[in-house]
């Protein structure tokens, strides 16, 4: 993967909270439940929000197959891809200086169609398992007409960014003397109790990755 900061990739402000490595890219990667895709059609811009998996250097995306965006992925022009982690509140004395902590990341890449079975299948598989990890050996595969009825797409990761903001508020120093509460409040993502079905059979217990997750901070 390549990650020289070329001129579309480069973090402008504040430069010293860009990174281009890609230790630091996938980890936000693999972090982020979903992602937002961006990508022009007609001359429109458009945004999509959807799941994702990352495979190696190429991210890996799944949709019904009339799905729009499946369509524009595997047309090969090139799309933009941005994942969000939202760390905290900052909270400045000044209004200006309010902000978030946050771990980002931008991508650039071209997509295209999935085709072969088993391509197919492992890419589903990395999509099942990054929204639960043990997900996919637990639940029924997908069947033929399923199979057909879906659209998987590659995008390889061509350039790639992340910001990441941390760390208490920075005031104007005149500012400090402000009776004004200031601070960070932390935000960490948390999964609650499951639910169970109510068409669910007497005995199935609770999977061990469920109970894993729910015991995990993210
Ligand atoms: C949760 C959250 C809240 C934010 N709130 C604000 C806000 O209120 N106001 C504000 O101005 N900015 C905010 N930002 C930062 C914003 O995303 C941009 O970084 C900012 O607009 C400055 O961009 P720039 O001019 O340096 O880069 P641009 O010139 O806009 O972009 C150049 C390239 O830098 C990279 N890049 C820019 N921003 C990011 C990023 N966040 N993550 C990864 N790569 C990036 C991309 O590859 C992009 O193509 C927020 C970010 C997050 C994640």
């Amino acid at each position: 993967m390549k990650h020289k900061p070329g001129k579309k990739i480069k973090v402008n402000r504040i430069p010293e909270r860009g990174f281009y490595d890609s230790e630091t890219i996938n980890k936000i990667i693999d972090e982020a439940l979903y992602c937002h895709i961006s990508f022009i059609q007609d001359g429109h811009p458009f945004i999509i929000p959807t799941i994702h998996a990352r495979m190696n250097d190429h991210l890996v995306f799944h949709g019904a197959k009339a799905s729009r965006l499946l369509e524009q992925i595997s047309s090969g022009e090139e799309i933009a891809v941005s994942f969000t982690i939202l760390d905290g509140l900052v909270l400045a004395r000044s209004v200006f200086h309010h902000s978030m902590n946050y771990r980002s990341v931008v991508i650039f890449g071209k997509g295209k169609l999935i085709e072969n079975k088993i391509e197919k299948l492992t890419a589903l598989e990395a999509i099942t398992n990054h929204i639960l990890p043990g997900r996919w050996n637990d639940a029924r595969k997908p069947n033929e007409k399923e199979l057909n009825a879906t659209s998987v797409v590659s995008v390889k990761i061509d350039e790639a960014s992340a910001k990441i903001r941390s760390g208490p508020p920075k005031d104007e120093e005149e500012d400090y003397d402000l009776p004004v509460w200031a601070g960070v409040i932390p935000f960490s993502k948390k999964f609650e109790q499951p639910e169970e079905d109510l068409k669910l059979k007497s005995g199935i217990l609770l999977p061990d990755y469920i109970d894993k997750l729910i015991k995990s901070k993210s």
